[in-house]
């Protein structure tokens, strides 16, 4: 499966689909960019692969310094949704200060073009800030939830969690060693490793009749996308 194939597809998809939306974000305004941010592995794994692409072993070292772990999200989003499938009480994910992110330069994402899902799709259509809360319509926060599913469905059986947590954890498998050994060896990484979660397989859409006629074709869109040959559907199917 190429993940990071599909990942730019949903991005796409995701962004036409949104576009009618009228935000007011900028380059700049940031108020959001403290908001706790959760990604699944191929998400972060974009980040470190772009991290050594471009050689920012040291830069990158260095924004881990300013990371102050929140309290770790007590479900996944399919977690959350198997909970609601099986009428368990279950804490509601929301979102949560985190804190500044330790990517935010200057008012600005300095991974921008690479930022994961969670924060593409924080808009707002009235500016916002500490005190007023980001405002979007109902059908586009059902969207939103529905693609973080299938992202942490992509990444089942990975690490999923805050993104310092996710990226700390990965730096430690072979494939991305070279910046697990950029990084300082003060056990950063094996707390994050205890921090993050396993993602989970998708149990369905918390998706109510009326959000279907809006977010319908979105999901139609991805799933009928063809990825070398394949359509995601089929690929999420294990076609
Ligand atoms: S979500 Fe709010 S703080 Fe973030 S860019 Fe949009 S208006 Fe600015
Ligand atoms: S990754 Fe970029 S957009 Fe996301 S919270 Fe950090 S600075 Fe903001």
């Amino acid at each position: 499966m190429n993940k990071q194939l599909i990942l730019d597809t949903i991005y796409e998809k995701f962004d036409q689909w949104s576009s009618t939306v009228p935000a007011v974000c900028g380059k700049g305004c940031a108020t959001c960019c403290t908001q706790e941010v959760t990604v699944s592995a191929p998400e972060a794994e974009k980040i470190l692969q772009y991290i050594l692409d471009h050689q920012k072993l040291d830069w990158l070292a260095e924004r881990v310094k300013l990371y102050q772990p929140p309290k770790p999200p007590t479900s996944t989003t399919n977690e959350y949704a198997q909970a609601c499938f099986n009428q368990q009480e279950i804490e509601q994910p929301e979102n949560r200060d985190g804190g500044i992110c330790p990517f935010l330069i200057d008012n600005c994402c300095s991974i921008y073009e690479i930022r994961p899902f969670s924060c593409r799709c924080f808009i707002s259509e009235t500016p916002c800030s500490k005190v007023q809360p980001a405002e979007v319509p109902e059908y586009y926060l059902s969207g939103s939830t529905a693609v973080q599913q299938l992202l942490e469905h992509m990444g089942q059986n990975d690490y999923w969690g805050n993104l310092f947590d996710v990226l700390l954890a990965l730096a430690t498998v072979y494939e991305y060693s070279e910046i697990g050994n950029c990084l300082s060896a003060d056990g950063s990484a094996d707390r994050a490793k205890q921090r993050v979660k396993w993602a989970k397989p998708l149990p369905g859409f918390l998706l109510t009749e009326e959000d279907m006629e809006k977010v319908g074709p979105l999901l139609q869109s991805i799933f009928e996308s063809d990825i070398e040959g394949k359509t995601i559907e089929e690929i999420f199917n294990g076609r």
